[in-house]
């Protein structure tokens, strides 16, 4: 796929797995597509199907609220999507079928961001990106990878609306400092190339 027009025309048509019949629209991402850090979550759940947006319901807005918190510019700073395009009934878990047929997908929107960070907002992407199955309170904050791209898992926003404390130590304090540490890297100037004097 050689460009966002033709990766989103082939995309909103796709039929290849059974989310297609029961989706109002294919949900792609949003945010800038030539952004340093690229966030991807689970699936889209209801209100993302109506609108065609990802995280735009309660969970989204309250990573909205974090990612400003931790310094971000929701429309400059970073690209999101998710492991699944379409929204599964119920707003259950992407089968793994599911999550396999629509795998080509991300990879061409990862190409085509080609970031230098990669957030992964809980367990499905961190299956999905880094095969590694549960353990994500162990997981967060701890980057994986590196020289040409890091990947950073964190906890899903969804996840964070079971727990209203703010406190340090909270789900949510770790959620906002695990944000700002990806945008500090994803931010970063390039290190210097040139030989020293
Ligand atoms: S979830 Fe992915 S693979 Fe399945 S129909 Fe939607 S875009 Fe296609």
């Amino acid at each position: 796929m050689q460009s966002w027009a033709a990766l989103s025309s082939a995309c909103g048509q796709c039929q290849r797995c059974g989310l297609a019949s029961s989706r109002q629209q294919v949900v792609l991402g949003r945010g800038n597509p030539e952004a340093p850090l690229l966030l991807i979550g689970e699936a889209p759940g209801q209100q993302e199907d109506e609108q065609g947006l990802p995280f735009v319901g309660r969970s989204g807005q309250l990573l909205d609220r974090l990612l400003e918190e931790a310094g971000f510019n929701l429309s400059h700073d970073l690209y999101i999507c998710n492991v699944v395009k379409c929204r599964p009934p119920g707003n259950r878990k992407p089968t793994r079928e599911e999550r396999q047929q629509c795998r080509p997908w991300l990879d061409q929107q990862i190409a085509l961001v080609n970031p230098r960070v990669i957030v992964l907002a809980g367990a499905t992407a961190i299956e999905a990106l880094l095969g590694i199955k549960g353990g994500i309170t162990k997981l967060r904050g701890q980057w994986q990878g590196g020289e040409q791209r890091w990947l950073l898992p964190v906890f899903h926003p969804a996840y964070l609306l079971r727990f209203g404390s703010e406190a340090e130590q909270s789900p949510r304090w770790f959620t906002r400092q695990d944000l700002k540490t990806a945008r500090e890297r994803a931010l970063a100037p390039p290190p210097c190339s040139l030989p020293p004097p």
